[in-house]
């Protein structure tokens, strides 16, 4: 069953990892997909034809989720070539990892800047055309480690606790315009970038999972189709810890 037929979705950065899972996923339920990605031009142009093969209208965008006006430009053009914007997904984040003591000034702004305020650029450049069309769902991707913490990334948590706060913010405010913000908090998940660790190292990682294993882009792209579905209509304001049970 296709749950997302009809559906026209922006993704923040999908150029790999996690935010092309979700694309992926989002175009075999259906959905037209618009995605931005920072510098992979390459890796947009593939996953470009890799969803428009799935049979459905795809765009990348070379968008940098910081800047405020570019969000604005971003959300624009979107309108202009897909008409609508029914699911925002904001995706995009980095990380910038060190200990408080070693922490410089710029890798804790340049965090909070991409990971955090981000959303606030995102869901301000795609709140009058939501309010407009009286529905929306906003999903932002947070982390267990904005849960609950973790040593060297007080920047990163501090981002993804940010996101927490905000989304259910944003939920009390627009609840009655038929527009929901909710979290995804994932656990680990294996992607590429994973593919590089020390194999010795991610297997311990695992093994202190209750479901035994690292998570996949498509088990947090499946939870992001349920929440951008109208399967979730009755859904808001919520996290979603998607982490095989690491935060039981
Ligand atoms: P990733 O593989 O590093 O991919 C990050 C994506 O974001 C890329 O498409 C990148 O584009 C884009 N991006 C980076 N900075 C951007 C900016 N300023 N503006 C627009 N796009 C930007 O990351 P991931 O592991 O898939 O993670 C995706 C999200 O899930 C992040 O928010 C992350 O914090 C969260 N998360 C991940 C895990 C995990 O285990 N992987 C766990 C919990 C939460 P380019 O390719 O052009 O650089």
């Amino acid at each position: 069953m296709k749950l997302l037929e009809g559906k026209n979705a922006i993704i923040t950065g999908a150029s790999r990892g996690i935010g092309k899972g979700i694309a992926t996923v989002f175009a075999q339920h259906g959905a037209n997909v618009a995605f931005t990605y920072n510098s992979s031009k390459e890796a947009a142009d593939q996953l470009e034809k890799e969803l428009e093969d799935l049979g459905v209208k795809a765009r990348g965008y070379q968008s940098n989720a910081a800047n405020f006006d570019e969000a604005q430009t971003l959300v624009e053009d979107v309108l202009k070539d897909f008409g609508s914007i029914d699911v925002l997904i904001n995706n995009a984040g980095i990380t910038k990892d060190n200990l408080l003591m070693r922490m410089s000034e710029e890798d804790f702004d340049k965090v909070i800047e991409v990971n955090l305020k981000s959303i606030y650029n995102m869901s301000k450049a795609i709140l009058r055309p939501m309010l407009k069309q009286k529905h929306g769902s906003i999903v932002n991707m947070s982390s267990v480690v904005g849960v609950k913490g973790n040593a060297g990334q007080a920047n990163y948590a501090a981002s993804k606790a940010g996101m927490i706060g905000f989304s259910k913010s944003l939920a009390l405010e627009l609840g009655s315009r038929n527009i929901r913000t909710n979290v995804i908090a994932p656990g680990f998940i294996e992607t590429e970038m994973t593919g590089k660790l020390d194999e010795k190292t991610v297997q311990g990682w695992r093994d202190a999972i209750p479901l035994k294993r690292g998570g996949s882009p498509e088990d947090i792209a499946n939870a992001c189709v349920f929440l951008a579905s109208d399967l979730s209509s009755y859904i808001t304001g919520q996290v979603l810890n998607v982490d095989g049970g690491m935060l039981t």
